[in-house]
């Protein structure tokens, strides 16, 4: 499978927003979009700078959302015809079908940091949706399903802390979490309202409806 592997901070810098993609660290001085604020990567970041086209915006636009939840291209493509082809409004659609990955569901329930490391702990074998072990962080949930822990990660150190991290971060109301169980349930398919991130989503419609 495919895979992002150079360094994500630099990722943060190209969209010119914290895309929180390194768990802990995103919220520490250290981040790298602070201490290296308005500096586009690359070797001639500076003339990168140059006042955006309406194409460009598209497509950072684009960029930016499957940086934010780890998708590549060829999938997200797949996603959008999905979101098109589904009645309602396509851009809130495809949010809603990214915001239903089980990496990302593991991640807002707070077991994992970031959605790299969520994603790291379903290929691993270390979640469960209604009691069955599920490997695939494409896993799209549905209202209804549980989404939990196996036993070997509920006794891990680090995933208590995470917990204790995210209670900070607060659980999105379409998802319900027992943090002693190490369980969180499903009660409805996150809406546009439920997405908080600064996302323009009619771009990437536009985009992709050339
Ligand atoms: Fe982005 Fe997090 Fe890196 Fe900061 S620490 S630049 S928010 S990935």
């Amino acid at each position: 499978m495919a895979r992002y592997i150079d360094a994500v901070c630099r990722l943060c810098r190209r969209e010119g927003m914290k895309l929180y993609l390194k768990g802990d660290r995103c919220f520490k001085e250290s981040c790298s979009f602070e201490t290296r604020k308005g500096k586009v990567p690359g070797q001639h970041g500076a003339a990168k700078t140059k006042k955006p086209t309406g194409y460009s915006l598209q497509l950072r636009e684009k960029q930016k959302v499957k940086r934010i939840y780890g998708v590549l291209e060829k999938q997200f493509r797949l996603y959008f015809a999905k979101a098109d082809a589904r009645k309602g409004v396509t851009g809130h659609n495809l949010l809603s079908f990214l915001e239903s990955r089980l990496d990302n569901v593991v991640y807002r329930l707070g077991f994992a940091p970031s959605r790299t490391a969520a994603r790291q702990m379903v290929m691993h074998g270390h979640v469960m949706v209604n009691s069955k072990r599920v490997d695939v962080p494409s896993f799209q949930v549905k209202p209804g399903l549980a989404v939990e822990l196996g036993n070997k990660a509920k006794n891990n150190e680090t995933v208590k802390a995470n917990l204790e991290v995210a209670a900070g971060r607060g659980i999105p109301k379409w998802l319900s979490l027992d943090p002693t169980a190490f369980k969180g349930q499903v009660l409805a398919n996150p809406t546009r309202e439920d997405i908080t991130l600064e996302i323009n989503e009619q771009l990437i419609v536009e985009l992709y409806s050339k």
